[in-house]
């Protein structure tokens, strides 16, 4: 397929957006050209409520369509032959020459039902969308019938799309699914508080195909926590940002954070304790980059900190919005989940974070806000000056 000179991108949701449409299709297109960038050059354009790919120079398909096929907006990716004129015979042409890039090939070679759906938007082509199916239909048969080819108006294998629009037909048959949601840069900025777990990952991306753009933040327990345990936040955060576009991630060091916390207050609260912590440092990154909310991986129930006590605690810690989108979801469905997006393999990998390493024994599943806030008391003084110090000396990564 390395002769496609042309693709056409299918959106869904953006087009529901009325007056709004220009703006999302133009970050889509935005989005587009930023990751096509590297690969070779392309024009990327919209004509007639569509948004259209063309490739200027060689490229890798492979490489080309796995990348656009992750961007956030894309339901779909068709690639298209293109006729040049508008009669009849340059639309056959290219829907001749269309069969025998995409199916020539082939092991199976013509050997399936088909059916042409032709849509013409542009009027002034002599005939109506009826007799171009019909025509093209029956060109089609005439080429390939010997070689297998058959019609099937009900289920065809392939559905052979023509389109006419402004001064060129466009032709394409197959569809290569994309993740849907809405171009990031079209819902505002959040914070994400990215561990190297299975959960938060999949949260980051959860948000970010929303159309919002991520930055994210990982409290990091040097020398308690490994180096190798930073080196895979920041290969998820790599691997999301495939999808989101570049990540600013926040490295922090919270080391000193924890052994005050662990001096002063009670071990089976440490947890709790910490969480609001981070909340605050996360909610201070968030204003200083005009974040609109944190986001989080936490599931109810999953573990003591997650417990809904725990959560209302932990939420009162900050005056932001905490989104959690797997809030609702099994163990398994978020396993699943980050199967599907590819982070679950680097997520499984052992190296302990900062939690892990400070959890008491039997830490306490229904804290009282009166409790937590009684042990606080006993930062005062010494934590204010860590947490400023923690935010103003944060490492700052851009993971793409
Ligand atoms: P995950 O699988 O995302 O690591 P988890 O099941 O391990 O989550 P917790 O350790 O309770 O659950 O963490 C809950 C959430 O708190 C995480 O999903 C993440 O958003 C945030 N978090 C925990 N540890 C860190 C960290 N070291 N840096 C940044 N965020 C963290
Ligand atoms: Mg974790």
């Amino acid at each position: 397929m390395n002769n496609v000179k042309m693709f056409l991108v299918r959106y869904a949701e953006i087009g529901t957006k009325g007056k709004n449409r220009y703006v999302f299709e133009d970050i889509l297109c935005r989005r587009i050209r930023a990751r096509l960038k590297p690969l070779g050059e392309f024009k990327v354009f919209r004509d007639f409520g569509r948004i259209y790919i063309e490739a200027l120079s060689d490229y890798d398909y492979d490489d080309a369509v796995g990348k656009v096929t992750k961007i956030f907006g894309i339901v779909g990716l068709c690639p298209v032959t293109v006729a040049e004129e508008m009669t009849y015979e340059s639309v056959r042409d290219a829907v001749y020459d269309h069969f025998e890039q995409t199916f020539g090939g082939s092991e199976s070679g013509f050997d399936f039902s088909f059916k042409v759906h032709t849509r013409r938007i542009n009027k002034e082509f002599p005939m109506n969308s009826m007799e171009i199916d019909m025509e093209i239909g029956h060109d089609l048969l005439v080429k390939y019938e010997s070689q297998g080819l058959h019609v099937d108006v009900h289920k065809p294998d392939i559905m052979v799309e023509v389109e006419i629009r402004g001064e060129k037909g466009y032709v394409y048959s197959k569809i290569i699914p994309g993740p849907g949601g809405l171009p990031v840069g079209t819902n505002g900025k959040a914070m994400s508080l990215l561990s190297g777990g299975i959960d938060s990952p999949v949260a980051t991306y959860m948000i970010g195909k929303r159309g919002v753009e991520m930055e994210a933040v990982y409290y990091n327990s040097p020398p308690y926590t490994a180096q190798r345990a930073l080196e895979k936040v920041e290969k998820l955060g790599t691997i999301v940002s495939q999808y989101t576009g570049p990540i600013k991630l926040y490295v922090v060091n919270f080391t000193e954070i924890q052994l005050c916390i662990y001096d002063n207050c009670p071990h089976d609260q440490l947890t709790i304790i910490m969480k609001r912590i981070m909340f605050q440092i996360a909610e201070r990154l968030a204003e200083k980059d005009e974040c609109q909310a944190i986001v989080t991986g936490e599931s109810i129930g999953q573990v003591s900190s997650q417990t809904m006590q725990s959560l209302g605690v932990i939420d009162a810690a900050v005056q932001c919005p905490v989104y959690r989108p797997v809030i609702g979801m099994d163990k398994q469905e978020i396993v699943e989940y980050s199967q599907k997006i590819g982070t679950f393999e680097t997520s499984i990998e052992p190296y302990e974070d900062c939690c892990t390493i400070f959890v008491d024994k039997h830490p306490v599943t229904k804290p009282k806000m009166k409790q937590i806030e009684k042990s606080e008391q006993h930062l005062v003084g010494k934590i204010e000056e860590l947490i400023d110090k923690a935010v103003e000396t944060a490492e700052i990564k851009i993971l793409k």
